[in-house]
């Protein structure tokens, strides 16, 4: 049942045209077809400065999430085997314990070509199942560039530059974002993270400038993968996430390998011999590379749109589209998904979004997309996930003597044969002078972060105090059975690497 002001009487070609089909659009168009709206989706990929392009499906599934966390899976398991397969009597057949009667390191090679292409054959059949799951929802997809006409009317661009005209009740822009180049002398010689997982062959030695999750992610993988990596590091690691975390994920992979260059920014790039690039660094250093990746944030993808034209504001500093309730300020306009302003950039959060916002258009819901306690994970070598506060914001909201912090750091179980290097670190931050100590916030930083964080997610959503955790029984041997066991208080200056099973 088609909610009022939807009636297919409206005299429009659609109930809905949903332009941009990545997470956010494609989760609104479905879950507005389900409910009896006539929808389309218009998705069009702009090809990179390098000339990539792909299917439909959005960022996270052709250069975000899914590359990047296989990406990080491939890394992951080449540093096991090299790390931990001997301790656990794996070796290639023939190789015999060194003098010392250590077992030897299993020496491994990654083919990057082998990787990419694997992952890109993956991507290309979720492609498919994409556009067969719009067919299936009675969603008609248009492989066309978009671009307001008037608040009714969208212009659309196909590949062959053929234009035509669509008309709708609603719009919905699900647009996304691209990289943001690099703002210095040759700066075009950078590639993006809509370049990297497409590379036709190994990058090689790479600068990675940027220090949040992209520029961190990718420089991961890359070392994991036995590249020699250099990250340029404006300012701080992780702006905006808790300090001691951050730090500690800079520590593990100094540790491991990345090399980081702190408080530069790039001031030249140029093409030297070799078809390698000299970059020249604002502090007058310099160093050649084979690949440099451009990873300084990303900017919403709204300029071809013609937002002007139907009087939707846009935040002059972003130019993502400002909205209450994700509608716009043209009513019949609305927007989710990384080109809303003050949306966190994250796949999930689109599609929550979408879908809540398809339910209230045509659902009849009243339920408002919550943005609040949204888990993330930053899939670095050592992964990192949280919900709720940073220490530092829980301070300047609830004071120093409001907060108190109850933290561990530990030797995961699966590292306690090979590793003794590096520490996991589980921190719990509650409102001192709330009945039972409400959590605001939780972080972990060690083997399956993102895994672990989900769960504690959902107990966040529902109000959870410390004296819930403690009265949880914990699963043993686990990771996560810290957070239910952390009693070492930063408040009583005991060491948080105390204790243990
Ligand atoms: P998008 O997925 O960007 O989709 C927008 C679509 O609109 C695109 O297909 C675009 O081509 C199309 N389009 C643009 N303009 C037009 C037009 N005028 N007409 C027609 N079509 C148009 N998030 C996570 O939660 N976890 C992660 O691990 C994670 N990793 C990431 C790693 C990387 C390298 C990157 C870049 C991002 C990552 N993200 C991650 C963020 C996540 O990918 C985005 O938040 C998410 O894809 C946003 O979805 P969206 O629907 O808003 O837009
Ligand atoms: P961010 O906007 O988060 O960070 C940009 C980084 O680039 C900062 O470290 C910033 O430094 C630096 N920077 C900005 N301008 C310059 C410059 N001119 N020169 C040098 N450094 C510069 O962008 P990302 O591209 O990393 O990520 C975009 C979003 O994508 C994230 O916010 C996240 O929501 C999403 N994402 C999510 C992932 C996940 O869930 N695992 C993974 C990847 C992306 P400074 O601090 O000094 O400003």
């Amino acid at each position: 049942m088609v909610a009022d002001g939807n009636k297919a009487d409206h005299g429009y070609d659609y109930d809905l045209v949903v332009i941009g089909g990545g997470s956010g659009g494609m989760a609104a168009a479905k879950e507005a077809a389900l409910l009896g709206a006539k929808v389309a989706l218009c998705d069009f990929v702009k090809p990179s400065p390098e000339g990539t392009t792909w299917g439909l499906g959005g960022t996270c599934v052709n250069v975000g999430c899914i590359p990047k966390k296989l990406f990080h899976i491939g890394a992951t398991l080449r540093e096991s085997i090299q790390a931990d397969a001997n301790f656990f009597g794996i070796s290639s057949v023939g190789v015999k314990p060194d003098e010392m009667g250590q077992p030897p390191t299993l020496k491994t090679d990654q083919n990057w070509m082998a990787v990419k292409d694997n992952i890109q054959n993956y991507i290309r059949s979720l492609n498919f199942k994409y556009r067969v799951g719009l067919r299936e929802k009675s969603v008609q997809y248009l492989n066309k560039l978009a671009s307001f006409k008037d608040n009714h009317t969208v212009e659309l661009v196909d590949k062959k530059g053929q234009t035509s005209e669509i008309t709708a009740s609603r719009f919905l822009v699900a647009t996304g974002g691209r990289p943001t180049p690099l703002d210095c002398e040759g700066g075009d010689l950078a590639i993006s993270s809509d370049d990297v997982f497409f590379l036709d062959k190994d990058p090689g030695k790479t600068l990675c400038v940027g220090a949040s999750y992209i520029s961190l992610e990718c420089a991961g993988f890359l070392a994991g993968m036995s590249k020699d990596v250099t990250v340029a590091v404006r300012s701080i690691l992780l702006r905006g996430f808790d300090r001691e975390c951050s730090e500690r994920i800079g520590d593990y992979m100094k540790e491991h390998g990345v090399k980081f260059k702190t408080k530069v920014t790039p001031s030249k790039l140029e093409r030297v011999e070799n078809d390698r690039i000299k970059v020249t660094f604002s502090d007058g250093t310099d160093d050649v590379y084979d690949t440099v990746l451009g990873a300084v944030g990303r900017t919403a993808d709204t300029i071809k749109l013609r937002l002007e034209s139907v009087n939707v504001d846009t935040n002059p500093k972003n130019r993502k589209i400002k909205t209450i309730n994700e509608q716009s300020s043209c009513p019949n306009i609305y927007a989710i998904g990384d080109v809303m302003d003050g949306c966190p950039e994250l796949t999930p959060v689109a599609i929550q979004a979408g879908k809540a916002l398809a339910r209230r258009l045509y659902g009849g819901s009243k339920e408002p997309m919550d943005y609040i306690n949204i888990c993330t994970t930053v899939f670095t070598p050592i992964e990192y996930a949280c919900i709720g506060l940073s220490e530092e914001d829980a301070i300047a909201k609830h004071g120093k003597d409001g907060i108190e912090v109850y933290h561990r750091e530990f030797l995961p179980l699966e590292w306690s044969l090979s590793r003794h290097d590096s520490n996991a670190f589980a921190k719990i931050l509650v409102d001192a002078k709330s009945s039972d100590e409400q959590v605001v916030g939780i972080h972990y930083v060690g083997p399956n972060a993102g895994e672990i964080m989900q769960g504690y997610g959902v107990s966040m959503k529902n109000g959870l105090t410390y004296r819930q955790l403690t009265d949880t029984v914990g699963i043993h041997p686990t990771s996560s059975e810290e957070l239910v066991t952390l009693s070492i208080t930063k408040s009583s200056g005991d060491d948080a690497a105390a204790g243990g099973c």
